[in-house]
């Protein structure tokens, strides 16, 4: 019988109306337990791991990716797949980071919550849960049909490093334009062979020398040289700079000065799109080409929040600059499609 680790970390599917206060208040897996009596009916052994501190994800921290990874680590032999309870706020980014995080992983870890708490009468957290669990036990020829890091959510499967929050409102929370999804729910849970990613050679290799010290640069036509050098001049290693389309920016003789006068403090640049859609295309225009020659790194369609954490993976595991941008720019996980 397959075995499921559930790790409970927090978010609105374990929450519940406070009658004094009105807010939404964290309760135990128990109480998770006591709204979803199908979870018996499942034909597996399920374990439980509840976080010590039940958390609203928007407190997520990259402390708390490391004792995530730590967890699938030390369960590794034991279990067959994961699903991991957490806010869906922050859940691309905590999904992001342990794809990273996780080398050679080759078992299913699935990230879900919901929109309503599991006790409110037209809960999202019972289908995504119990389908969840579904997919992470999943298996064909004796091998895990999706072994990636995924967000389950609102009956589609996405990886999770490709998804980021959508919609605060609606049940369907999440997309990932750039990627096709993993798996859809309906009368049957039909799986993209073809779109998920295989599990790379060796043993599972965990990291966690995540380091944060990573500024963002969103651009916005007026944006000052104020401003600019103030983030530029941050004391970090690495900005993700958002950029315009296809990753252009203003060609003012300033902004390039500063650009180029962080890249020769030895402070790596990485290039993502405001767009949701598409892709970073360094040199296409005029406005762009600078911005390679100096060495820039391109994001191509990375999300915000995988180029986040992949920015903080890399710092913790390399220190040259140089060697940060080229892995930057290499699909590691399955994050980007290079152009
Ligand atoms: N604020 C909640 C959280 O991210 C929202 C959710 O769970 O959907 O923890």
């Amino acid at each position: 019988m397959s075995q499921i680790l559930i790790i409970y970390t927090g978010g609105t599917i374990g929450m519940m109306a406070d009658p004094i206060s009105k807010t939404l208040v964290p309760i135990n897996f128990e109480q998770i337990m006591d709204n979803v009596p199908e979870l018996e009916k499942l034909n597996c052994k399920i374990k439980v791991h509840s976080f010590e501190q039940i958390i609203d994800s928007s407190n997520m921290n990259p402390a708390i990716w490391s004792e995530l990874a730590g967890l699938i680590e030390a369960n590794y032999d034991e279990v067959d797949g994961y699903v991991i309870l957490h806010g869906s706020d922050t859940m691309a980014y905590t999904a992001s980071a342990l794809s990273f995080m996780l080398q050679n992983l080759d078992k299913p870890v699935i990230f879900t919550g919901s929109q309503l708490p599991i006790s409110a009468v037209r809960t999202d957290a019972k289908e995504n849960l119990m389908t969840a669990i579904e997919i992470a036990k999943a298996k064909k020829n004796d091998k895990s049909r999706v072994p990636e890091v995924c967000i389950y959510f609102d009956y589609k499967l996405f990886r999770g490093n490709r998804a980021f929050k959508y919609n605060s409102s609606k049940f369907e929370a999440f997309r990932s334009p750039n990627y096709p999804i993993l798996a859809e729910s309906g009368v049957h849970l039909r799986f993209s062979a073809n779109d998920i990613r295989q599990p790379g050679e060796g043993p599972l290799k965990v990291h966690n020398k995540l380091v944060s010290d990573v500024a963002v640069l969103k651009l916005y036509p007026g944006i000052s040289p104020k401003v600019v050098e103030t983030i530029l001049g941050a004391d970090v290693r690495g900005i993700v700079m958002e950029t315009f389309g296809a990753g252009n920016t203003t060609t003012d003789q300033w902004f390039i000065d500063l650009l180029k006068k962080a890249i020769d403090a030895g402070k790596v640049i990485l290039d993502i799109s405001q767009c949701k859609v598409g892709t970073v295309e360094l040199g296409r225009y005029e406005t762009s080409k600078e911005l390679k020659d100096m060495g820039v790194a391109s994001g191509f369609d990375m999300t915000f929040e995988a180029a986040v954490t992949k920015m903080m993976y890399l710092l913790g595991e390399i220190d040259d600059p140089q060697e940060v941008r080229r892995c930057l720019e290499m699909d590691l996980r399955g994050e980007l499609t290079e152009a």
